[in-house]
C-alpha cells in the first residue's frame, strides 16, 4: 500500500516510530564505542594538519578531514559537524559504517611513522552525533525552480540526490517500493555498527530541510511505470541498489532454515530471527558474509563455520572484519563449496565438497556439516535489467551504464549507487547521487545533456 509522507512538515515524518521496539538487532553492543569530549580533543590535537592531506584523497565524498578535526580540537563542534555535512550529508551515518581502515584512515600519514593513525570515523561520529543530538539544520532549500525529479529507491544514494536537488530548489519525490527508508544503511548495516532506527532518525533530519516527498510501497516497474516516472517529472535519478539474494541452486535450498543472507538481516534488523539456534553455517566469503557470521555470533549460536571456496588469504571481505569474527569465535572450511542441503522439513546438514587450487571439486572429498541455520552471502542480483528497453540506457553486466556525473545515454535520466557501482560502500552512494544532482541541476538549468 503505498503511503506517501512530505518532508518538512510540523512533526516531520518521524520513520524510527514505525518499528517494533524488541528487534533482534537490539542484542548487539556498540562495537566501537563514542568519544567523550576530553577524547575527541586529545585525539584531535594528535592530528598533523597536512597540506595535501592523503586522508582527504582517500574520502570519496572528499570531506575536508584536517579542516573538521581542527575545528574539534577548537571546540567548534557546530563547524566541524558543517564542514562534514557540507561534503556528505549522510556523514552521521558514514562515520559509523565507513570502513574507514581501507579509507581515510588506512591512508593517514601516521601509518608510515609507526604511530596508531588519527581515529577520523570516531571523530567524524563526534561531530555528527552532537549535531543530531542537539537538532542543528545547515541547509536550506534553494527558490523554488519549479522543475521536479523522480527518484527510485529511497537508499543513501536517492537521499543524497534528493538533498542536494533541494538545496538548487528542485522539488523531489523518491518512490521506495518497502515499506521502510533508508535503503541497505537501514536493512543492511551490522547493528553493531548502526541499528535501524539511527539510519531512520537520520532519513528524517535529512529531508527536514522540506519539500522532498517519500512515497513508500511503490514498485517502479510495477506499480508506476517508468513511462509514466518519466512523464510525471523533469529528471529521473535511479537509484534502486541490488536486488535479491543470488541462489547456489544446489538441491534442497528451499528447505526451511536456508536463507539468503541479506534477507536473514533484514529480519533480524526490522523484527525478530529464531534465537537458541546450535550450528549455523555461512556460505561466502565476501563482508556480508562476514557480517552474517557476527551477527550469528552475536546472537548465541554456539557454533558459526563460514563455508568458502577459495582460500584464507584470498577472501573478498575484508581482512580487519575477518580478524574480528575470528577473535569471536568464527570457524572457516576454506575451498569449499554446498552440494546438497539435507534434512528432514528442514535443514540439518549441508553437503560440502572440497575444491582444488583452481576451484575444481576434488572427487571423493565430500563432508558434512551440521546446521540448523545456513545464510547464502554470495551476492545479489543486479537491478539494470529493469531500465534494459528503455532506448538509449545501457546496461553492463547488470549495472546502468553512466558517465562519471550519473548520466545514462538518455536525456533526463541518471543513475548512482550500487545499481551503479555493482555494490560499494554508503559513501560511495552518497558521493555518486550528489554527483548526479549535480549533473541534474546543470540540464535543468539548461545546459546539454550530455
Ligand atoms: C549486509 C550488508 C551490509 C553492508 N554493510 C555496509 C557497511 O557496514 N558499510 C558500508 O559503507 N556499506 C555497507 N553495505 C553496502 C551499502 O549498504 C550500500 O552500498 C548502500 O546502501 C547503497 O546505497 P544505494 O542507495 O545505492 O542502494 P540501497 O541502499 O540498496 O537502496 C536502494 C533502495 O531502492 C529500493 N528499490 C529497489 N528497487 C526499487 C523499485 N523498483 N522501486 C522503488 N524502490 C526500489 C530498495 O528497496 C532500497 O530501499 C552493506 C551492504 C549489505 C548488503
Ligand atoms: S592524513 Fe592523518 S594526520 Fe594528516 S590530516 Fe589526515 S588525519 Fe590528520
Amino acid at each position: 500500500v503505498a503511503d506517501a509522507k512530505t518532508s518538512g512538515g510540523e512533526a516531520g515524518p518521524a520513520f524510527a516510530e514505525g518499528l517494533p521496539g524488541d528487534r533482534s538487532e537490539t542484542a548487539f553492543a556498540d562495537y566501537k564505542g563514542a568519544y567523550t569530549r576530553d577524547q575527541a580533543v586529545a585525539e584531535a590535537n594528535r592530528c598533523l594538519y597536512c597540506s595535501d592531506a592523503p586522508c582527504i584523497r582517500a574520502c570519496p565524498t572528499h570531506i575536508d578531514i584536517p579542516q573538521f578535526i581542527r575545528k574539534i580540537a577548537s571546540d567548534n563542534v557546530r563547524g566541524s559537524a558543517k564542514t562534514i555535512f557540507e561534503a556528505n550529508i549522510l556523514g552521521m551515518s558514514c562515520a559509523r559504517v565507513c570502513p574507514v581502515e581501507v579509507l581515510c584512515v588506512g591512508d593517514c600519514v601516521y601509518n608510515h611513522l609507526g604511530q596508531p593513525p588519527i581515529q577520523i570515523g570516531k571523530l567524524q561520529r563526534y561531530s555528527t552525533d552532537r549535531a543530531f543530538e542537539a537538532g542543528w539544520s545547515f541547509f536550506e532549500a534553494g527558490a523554488d525552480t519549479g522543475k521536479s525529479v523522480g527518484l527510485v529507491g529511497a537508499g543513501p544514494a536517492s537521499l543524497a540526490a534528493a538533498h542536494e536537488l533541494r538545496r538548487f530548489g528542485h522539488r523531489a519525490t523518491i518512490y521506495e517500493k518497502r515499506a521502510t527508508v533508508g535503503g541497505l544503511n537501514t536493512t543492511g548495516v551490522a547493528p553493531y555498527k548502526m541499528r535501524a532506527d539511527r539510519s531512520l532518525d537520520e532519513v528524517d533530519w535529512l529531508l527536514s530541510i522540506g519539500g522532498i516527498e517519500v512515497k513508500t510501497g511503490v514498485a517502479v516497474g510495477e506499480h508506476l511505470s517508468l513511462e509514466e516516472l518519466e512523464r510525471a517529472h523533469d529528471a529521473v535519478f535511479f537509484g534502486a541498489g541490488l536486488g535479491e539474494d543470488s541462489r547456489l541452486g544446489v538441491p534442497g535450498e528451499d528447505l526451511p532454515g536456508v536463507e539468503g543472507a541479506v534477507s536473514w538481516i533484514e529480519r533480524m534488523k526490522l523484527g525478530k530471527v529464531p534465537a537458541g539456534l546450535r550450528r549455523a553455517v555461512v556460505v561466502g566469503g565476501g563482508n556480508t558474509a562476514i557480517d552474517a557470521v557476527r551477527e550469528a555470533i552475536g546472537l548465541g549460536v554456539a557454533e558459526v563455520t563460514m563455508v568458502y571456496r577459495g582460500d584464507e588469504a584470498k577472501m573478498s571481505g575484508y581482512e580487519h572484519e575477518w580478524k574480528a569474527a575470528k577473535v569471536e569465535g568464527a570457524r572457516a572450511e576454506w575451498r569449499a563449496q554446498p552440494v546438497a542441503f539435507e534434512g528432514d522439513g528442514r535443514v540439518e546438514r549441508l553437503v560440502c565438497r572440497r575444491l582444488d587450487g583452481q576451484k575444481r571439486p576434488v572427487p571423493g572429498s565430500d563432508f558434512a556439516l551440521e546446521a540448523d541455520l545456513v545464510l547464502v552471502a554470495i551476492g545479489q542480483s543486479k537491478l539494470g535489467a529493469l531500465l534494459a528497453n528503455l532506448g538509449g540506457i545501457h546496461v553492463e553486466n547488470g549495472r546502468v551504464a553512466t558517465d562519471a556525473e550519473g548520466r545514462t545515454g538518455r536525456a533526463k535520466w541518471y543513475a548512482g549507487g550500487d545499481c551503479r557501482n555493482g555494490g560499494q560502500e554508503v559513501v560511495n552512494a552518497a558521493a555518486e547521487g550528489k554527483a548526479a544532482a549535480r549533473a541534474i541541476h546543470a540540464f535543468l538549468s539548461g545546459a546539454q545533456h550530455a
